[in-house]
């Protein structure tokens, strides 16, 4: 399956020059959608992975999917103020804007194997938050995977000592 034709590049969204790769038209098609998780499940079948964490909102479209199909948990990343419990926090710069990242504090036990999951790798900022995040409460990151890598805005340099998994690049 040719996942690219299933998605849709908007112009100009958020802002002028930006590129948007919109991955609804993409979730909306059952089959497109369920053959993409299953590409990425193949991606990083041979991880030791016993929890995905991803952020919110397109990281749980992605990670809880992908955490469904390998029998692992899900841990949600949020914006700072909406989780319930006691939570760290990390602030973080995105490809447009700034905001703050935040994980219960009790979300991941020590030595826990943890795979970082997202729609999209654009600067790396998210996702070395997540990292830092991860690393903060004693997870040791496998791995990091993406529907979307764009490549030209070299977000794996933010990641070093990472494993980067992508199915698609632009
Ligand atoms: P980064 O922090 O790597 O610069 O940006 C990645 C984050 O921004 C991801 O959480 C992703 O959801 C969002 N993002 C940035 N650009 C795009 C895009 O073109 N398409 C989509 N779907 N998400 C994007």
């Amino acid at each position: 399956m040719n996942f690219k034709d299933y998605i849709r590049v908007v112009e100009d969204f958020p802002q002028p020059g930006i590129s948007f790769k919109d991955i609804t038209t993409l979730l909306k098609n059952g089959e497109a959608y369920h053959q993409a998780i299953e590409e990425m499940r193949k991606l990083v079948k041979d991880l030791k992975i016993d929890v995905i964490a991803g952020p919110e909102a397109r990281g749980f479209v992605v990670g809880a999917p992908l955490a469904y199909a390998l029998g692992v948990g899900f841990v949600p990343i949020r914006k700072k103020g909406k989780l319930p419990y006691n939570t760290i926090e990390a602030r973080y710069d995105l490809e447009y804007g700034k905001d703050v990242l935040a994980v219960h504090s009790d979300a991941i036990e020590k030595g826990q194997n943890v795979l970082i999951a997202d729609d999209l790798l654009a600067t790396g900022g998210t996702i070395a938050t997540c990292v830092d995040l991860v690393e903060k409460l004693g997870g040791n990151v496998v791995g990091a995977a993406f529907l979307i890598e764009l490549s030209e805005l070299q977000g794996r340099n933010k990641l070093p000592n990472i494993n980067v998994f992508s199915l698609l690049t632009y």
